[in-house]
């Protein structure tokens, strides 16, 4: 009979404005490398970190990050920020997860390298440690070196010290596209297939979003 190891699940948090290859390669790189059994993508509602600049309506860039994700059996789309009122924290979603899926489940948090050391450094970043592992992946433009000085110790390495979460550091082929970058491009009047889904450039274009 079969050995049953407990579930993995992934989750990839972003404000997805608009989803790019970019998250998806991540995304299936982390259900590849940590044999997930699905990662489960949940769009911003309101991002606490982004007030400088108003992001399109979350609805929206939910219904985008559907539209990518959708050929992908192993990948699933939350409202759970979407529908909350209010600012969205990490810890919060971690916690409904949590919460859902019990405490045989092994959640992993997937990040770029650049939005780790923002959650590092958040309030709450102790007792994330206690609720679910990350995986830093790398990302051109941001140096990982920092999460060393933070004492995170990488993959397959001793154990993090008492209290710091564990964080795993993923090696995927480099993709230099951003959002921003997205955004930016639409408003030139680039092109931007390739760089997204062909679901997402069309639907993009459709409702005119980032002219
Ligand atoms: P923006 O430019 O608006 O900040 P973004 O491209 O950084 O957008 P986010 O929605 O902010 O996208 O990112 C969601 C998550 O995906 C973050 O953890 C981020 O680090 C990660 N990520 C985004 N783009 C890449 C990429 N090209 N390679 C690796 N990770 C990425
Ligand atoms: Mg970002």
């Amino acid at each position: 009979m079969s050995q049953k190891r407990p579930i993995k699940i992934g989750i990839m948090g972003g404000t997805f404005d608009p989803i790019h290859n970019g998250h998806l390669v991540t995304a299936e790189e982390a259900l590849i490398q940590f044999d997930l059994d699905k990662v489960i993508f949940v769009p911003a509602g309101y991002p606490p970190h982004k007030e400088e600049r108003k992001s399109l309506d979350p609805v929206e860039r939910y219904l985008m990050t559907v539209i990518a994700t959708a050929s992908n059996s192993d990948f699933e789309v939350s409202r759970i920020e979407v529908d909350r009122k209010g600012p969205s924290y990490t810890i919060d979603t971690i916690s409904e997860f949590r919460e859902m899926y019990g405490g045989g489940t092994e959640i992993f948090f997937i990040t770029g390298a650049d939005a780790i050391l923002e959650i590092i450094t958040w309030r709450d970043a102790d007792k994330l440690a206690g609720m679910c592992k990350f995986i830093a992946a790398t990302r051109p433009g941001y140096c990982l070196k920092k999460l060393k000085e933070l004492h995170v110790l990488p993959y397959e390495n001793k154990e993090p010290e008492q209290g710091k979460p564990k964080i795993y550091i993923m090696e995927i082929p480099a993709l230099a596209i951003s959002s921003t970058d997205i955004r930016e491009r639409v408003k030139e009047g680039l092109p931007i297939r390739y760089l997204v889904s062909e679901g997402v450039a069309n639907y993009v274009l459709k409702c005119g979003f980032y002219r």
